[in-house]
């Protein structure tokens, strides 16, 4: 194989984009209305993912969380994902069988949410790396942030929790997305543990958090997982309290030192999923 034969294997699409794949960079042209999110993130082989050996997923399964990654982070800031730049550098193993399933299980998804493939990159490395970068678009200063969780609030959890281990296939809350979009004050989406996220959005929002229930836990997980296992993709959010909202009421935003979460009235401590242990999600 080599990279033209394998571009060439990509379908391409311009879809709400001005100029697509195929020139030395894609042209997107913004509405006079909207703000542009744009997030990025990494899926390495050995480090997020196994595609060989024991815990291995599919190549489809594979492409398809290397996207699921990036467009749950749009989701999280209200945004709708418009176009994303793939960049994958292969392993010496893999085989045209396995970039063709990656790239069905990626676009595949991106679709499902109308984010076009506007262009990327390949290469090769010991072991495969895959960049995903997402752009999307929220309407002008509507973004959900972080640090917009304000003393009295609600806090909102859209679904169970309990970590990769029990979700192969996380959805990118992006319908969640649009029914927060405007009433929540905060939005994060739980990638490293409930407990480490809300920690987070609490020390952005200068605030502390209680929890008054224990959060809703995947079948088969354990309450210590739905806290602090990483990769569930759910969206934790807020709101005044009054507003009507979808998902699981969690608790409340207090006073109190920033970045203090409290559970069942005992300190939960903000320990989640560390990127730089050395173990591998399988
Ligand atoms: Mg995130």
């Amino acid at each position: 194989m080599n990279e033209a034969s394998l571009l060439a294997r990509v379908p391409a699409s311009r879809r709400g984009l001005v100029l697509g794949i195929g020139d030395d960079a894609a042209i997107y042209r913004p509405k006079a209305d909207e703000d542009l999110t744009f997030t990025t993130d990494l899926f390495i082989e050995n480090v997020h993912f196994r595609a060989r050996g024991p815990g291995a997923i599919s190549a489809e399964q594979a492409g398809y969380r290397a996207m699921a990654r990036s467009l749950s982070d749009a989701a999280a800031m209200g945004a709708r994902p418009r176009f994303c730049l793939v960049s994958l550098s292969l392993a010496p193993w893999t085989t045209v069988r396995w970039f063709d399933g990656f790239y069905r299980g990626l676009l595949g998804l991106a679709d499902r949410y109308g984010c076009t493939l506007a262009g990327g990159d390949l290469s090769h490395t010991p072991q495969v790396v895959c960049d995903v970068m997402v752009c999307g678009s929220v309407p002008k200063g509507k973004a959900l942030r972080r640090d917009g969780a304000r003393v009295g609030d609600v806090l909102y959890v859209s679904g169970s929790l309990g970590g990769w281990r029990h979700r192969p296939m996380p959805v990118p809350r992006l319908d969640v997305a649009r029914k927060i979009l405007g009433r929540a004050t905060a939005a994060m989406d739980v990638s490293d543990g409930l407990a480490l996220d809300l920690h987070r959005m609490c020390l952005a929002s200068g605030v502390a958090a209680r929890l008054d229930v224990t959060p809703p836990v995947l079948r088969g997980a354990t309450l210590e997982e739905a806290l602090h296992a990483g990769e569930d993709y759910e969206l934790l959010y807020t709101a005044p309290k009054g507003v009507r909202m979808p998902g699981h009421r969690l608790g409340t935003i207090e006073k109190g030192p920033p970045g203090r979460i409290t559970l069942l009235g005992k300190p939960l401590s903000p320990h989640g999923y560390d990127h730089f242990e050395s173990r591998a999600r399988s």
